[in-house]
């Protein structure tokens, strides 16, 4: 009788929560988010087989197409696009090392998907930004990889194409080429501290030094001869930048001349360090309590 009582209770909470809880629907944070550019239906999300074990797919993979595709006899061409790549492709969008479903669900409205390669973004802040992407079906190399961050560097960094972070694909590392990617951190008093670190793995030998945003600002307004940091002038005259040492920044201007200037560095707290702390004082409190039972 509880069970049944519970079961209840469960089915009128999800018809409460309507379409985020129904059963039979796969859902996850991108579930109704993301909306066909060709018919307007929703994308929905699909979990296949994947017969084809000489791909990196693993046994199953999960992708999201057009949900007038589930209809009979409806068809609509807007294509498919795999979780995996909707999850890379809206971190790169929103500057993050890796995809993080709390910033996206408090960032993205929508995602309207016209054609496959092309996710037009419209955020919560009532901004909006059309991302372009593509996968080399044959093999995903280093080579291929390079060239699309060249040439989708390129492209947004072209004057008037807005950038979700003013930043975003302007710095290189000088060790490995890769861009560096923004990442926040909340201080105890609550203020956020945005930094700038190098988004190749720290197994490609890069030391995770990054630079404060605040600080990147300064060095620009300095090297451009303003007494504050102007984004609009930023955008015209600034092409790239390049960490070529761990406290050495080289802005390169769109006219060809360079500017190099010193930097403090921010070192990384890796984050297992952090946990370690926490699971270390968890294990402290916990030994302290034992003591004190046994000597009551
Ligand atoms: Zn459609
Ligand atoms: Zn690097």
């Amino acid at each position: 009788m509880e069970t049944y009582q519970a079961v209840q209770a469960e089915i009128a909470r999800r018809r409460e929560l309507g379409v985020f809880a129904s059963w039979g629907i796969n859902t996850s944070c991108f579930t109704s988010k993301i909306k066909c550019g060709l018919c307007s239906a929703s994308f929905v999300r699909n979990t296949r087989n994947n017969w084809a074990k000489t791909s990196q797919l693993g046994e199953r993979y999960t992708f999201y197409g057009c949900g007038t595709n589930k209809r009979k006899g409806a068809h609509c061409s807007s294509g498919t696009i795999r979780e995996e790549v909707l999850k890379e492709e809206c971190a790169k969008v929103l500057g993050l090392p890796e995809f993080d479903e709390e910033t996206f669900s408090e960032w993205v409205k929508k995602i309207t998907i016209p054609a496959p390669g092309i996710m037009i973004f419209d955020f919560t802040d009532g901004t909006s930004l059309e991302h372009h992407w593509s996968r080399n079906a044959k093999k995903d190399s280093w080579t291929a990889e390079r060239r699309k961050a060249v040439s989708e560097y390129r492209r947004s960094r072209e004057p008037g194409w807005k950038c979700y972070n003013t930043f975003t694909h302007f710095i290189k590392c000088g060790h490995c080429g890769a861009n560096y990617r923004v990442q926040t951190h909340k201080r105890v008093d609550g203020t956020i501290v945005r930094s700038w670190y190098c988004s190749s793995p720290t197994a490609a030998g890069c030391f995770k030094v990054g630079i404060r945003e605040v600080t990147l600002k300064t060095l620009i307004a300095d090297v451009m001869g303003l007494p504050d940091f102007d984004e609009e002038l930023f955008n015209q005259q600034l092409a790239y930048a390049t960490v070529p040492a761990d406290n050495e920044i080289v802005f390169h201007f769109r006219d060809g001349h360079e500017a190099s200037r010193i930097f403090v560095q921010k070192r990384q707290m890796p984050r297992q360090t952090e946990e370690r702390k926490k699971h270390m004082s968890e294990v402290i409190k916990a030994k302290w309590r034992e003591r004190h039972a046994k000597n009551d």
